[in-house]
């Protein structure tokens, strides 16, 4: 028989049962039939303990198996917010308004954040549906720079933590449409060759969500809802969007779901900016 990690006999003896209470540490007081209990009640707590042990063990084990080794070093949250129109949806000329990342590591741990609003150029004056919307105003845009500026500020950012380079990198956006159209049209308004670092495949956690959790697309707010998460913050602002983009990819992490490309761009070849 056991005693708690100490193998050994349960002795016959007054002597043996006090020398082995003494062992442990436990009162040596009585006669042998309460010495035995007094053993019994030990031997039967230890063996609880270790269960317990032995379990949470098997949990953290169950954690580490279930979350993958993803396939890049770094993942960037993506989410543009651009001028808009009321009903117009996609046939408007839409210039980005707000470029916000939100860069995470391989567990989905924050990391840094590269935020601007961009003063728009063929059209400076912000409806006040796209006001109402984003959240972003007339004033925050007249004092921000252009589109140019910003993507030379990034890419410096982009620069400091060797994202594209040394580490692997990859964008994260909801949906197609902020590398494949707002990114397109944006570089068309200012003139721009679109950079290589925008014609690389992407995850578009929209369609990896669907099939990942085997259901039909839907928006961030629809993914949060079906992970029992909420939004925080305020929706179609950009780096709010961003946040909870990166939250729903932490949990897809924390799921097993291995985060890799899943979307490209259907129309090059693009004349590419070094
Ligand atoms: P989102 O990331 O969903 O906030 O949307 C990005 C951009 O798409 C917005 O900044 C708008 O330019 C455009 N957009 C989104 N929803 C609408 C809508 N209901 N009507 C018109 N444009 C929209
Ligand atoms: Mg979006
Ligand atoms: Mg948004």
């Amino acid at each position: 028989m056991e005693v708690g990690d100490i193998k050994k006999p349960i002795p016959n003896t007054v002597e043996g049962l006090r020398e082995l209470l003494a062992e442990l540490n436990l009162d040596t007081k009585g006669q042998k039939k309460i010495l035995k209990e007094k053993l019994r009640k030990h031997m039967r707590k230890a063996t609880t303990e270790k269960k317990v042990a032995e379990s949470q063990q098997s949990d953290s084990l169950k954690e580490i198996k279930k979350k993958r080794l993803q396939p890049f070093d770094y993942y960037l949250c993506f989410d543009v917010e651009a001028t808009c129109e009321e009903g117009v949806n996609f046939d408007f000329l839409n210039e980005i308004i707000e470029f916000p990342i939100i860069l995470v590591d391989s567990n989905f741990e924050i990391v840094d954040t590269f935020h601007r609003y961009v003063k728009p150029s063929k059209n400076p004056t912000l409806s006040e549906f796209c006001t109402k919307l984003t959240g972003i105003t007339q004033e925050t845009i007249d004092k921000s720079a252009s589109f140019g500026e910003v993507l030379l500020e990034f890419e410096v950012w982009l620069n400091q933590h060797s994202l594209f380079k040394e580490n692997s990198s990859v964008f994260i956006t909801d949906g197609p449409f902020d590398i494949r159209d707002f990114i397109e049209k944006q570089c068309d308004h200012s003139h721009i060759i679109r950079p290589k670092y925008f014609t690389r495949p992407w995850i578009d956690i929209r369609k990896l969500f669907g099939k990942f959790y085997k259901c039909e697309k839907r928006n961030i707010n629809g993914m949060l809802a079906k992970l029992d998460l909420t939004f925080e913050g305020r929706e179609h602002s950009g780096i709010d969007d961003a946040k909870n983009i990166a939250k729903i990819a932490k949990r897809m992490h924390e799921e097993g779901c291995i985060l890799d490309t899943n979307c490209v761009l259907m129309t090059p070849p693009y004349k590419l900016r070094k």
